[in-house]
């Protein structure tokens, strides 16, 4: 049984110039589920997701039509996509390193806040209880945090603005295995809470766990899709993006 499409990506592309570094791509998330992307470095896997957030640098140029909860948000601002319910966590993650954790976290639910809602404490309690690390050190200056608890404070921040999608890029890179493993147990009860979340990532093995449903991205088009059950077990899939890992 399927849930409502929550995300309807159709004929996306992303130019760079002359350079195409997403190609006519289509892709669907439903309520509630985990959808992820995986592929090469290059792939286009990030242009995507900052494309779908509306976050594309100056010079990027986008076409196609992009759909949230059967609303056309193409041509939106990231402000306005947020505010409809799609918050993304860049690779980069941008905190701010001189403010203190609660501070970030309270950021990240300005735009309710500005729209007249008040009640941002409900939210920040119950992002305290899926993070208690960030309850510890919530007075503590972000800058100071492990990589771990940067990538929990990224990620409790999106949550501050209660999205109904939040995508996620890369959000293993460059930690340690068993920091990796909890990010991704996170990723599950997040899920739990009915958030659908689009993840991309290198860590195929453990992406394709989590995942309902998954798309290989290759030089910027889909090459491949399917439940991520099944593309676990595919063996052009086993041997690009599994062997080694
Ligand atoms: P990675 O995992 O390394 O970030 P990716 O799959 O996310 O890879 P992108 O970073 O989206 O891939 O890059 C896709 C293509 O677009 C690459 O060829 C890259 O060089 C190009 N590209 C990315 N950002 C820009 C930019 N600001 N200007 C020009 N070309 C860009």
């Amino acid at each position: 049984e399927q849930t409502a499409v929550l995300l309807d990506v159709q004929g996306l592309q992303v130019l760079y110039g002359k350079v195409e570094a997403v190609q006519s791509v289509a892709m669907q998330v439903r309520v509630g589920q985990i959808v992820t992307v995986i592929g090469p470095n290059g792939a286009g896997k990030s242009t995507m997701l900052n494309a779908l957030a509306g976050a594309l640098p100056p010079v990027g140029r986008q076409h196609g039509s992009v759909m949230l909860a059967g609303q056309d948000i193409s041509i939106l601002s990231v402000e306005q996509r947020v505010a409809l319910g799609m918050s993304l966590v860049p690779e980069k993650r941008e905190l701010f390193a001189s403010m203190k954790v609660e501070d970030n976290l309270l950021l990240g639910s300005y735009r309710r806040y500005q729209a007249g809602e008040r009640q941002y404490a409900d939210q920040l309690s119950i992002v305290f209880d899926l993070f208690p690390r960030l309850k510890q050190r919530r007075t503590q200056l972000a800058g100071t945090l492990s990589g771990g608890e940067r990538q929990m404070l990224a990620l409790g921040r999106a949550l501050m603005a209660k999205p109904a999608l939040l995508m996620l890029d890369e959000p293993s890179l460059g930690l340690a295995p068993l920091i990796v493993k909890e990010i991704f147990h996170i990723i599950q009860r997040l899920q739990q809470t009915g958030v659908a979340i689009l993840l991309v990532e290198q860590n195929a093995r453990a992406a394709l766990q989590v995942a309902t449903y998954a798309y290989v991205l290759e030089g910027g088009l889909v090459t491949l899709e399917g439940a991520a059950a099944e593309l676990a077990h595919d063996q052009r899939v086993i041997d690009t993006y599994l062997g080694l890992s």
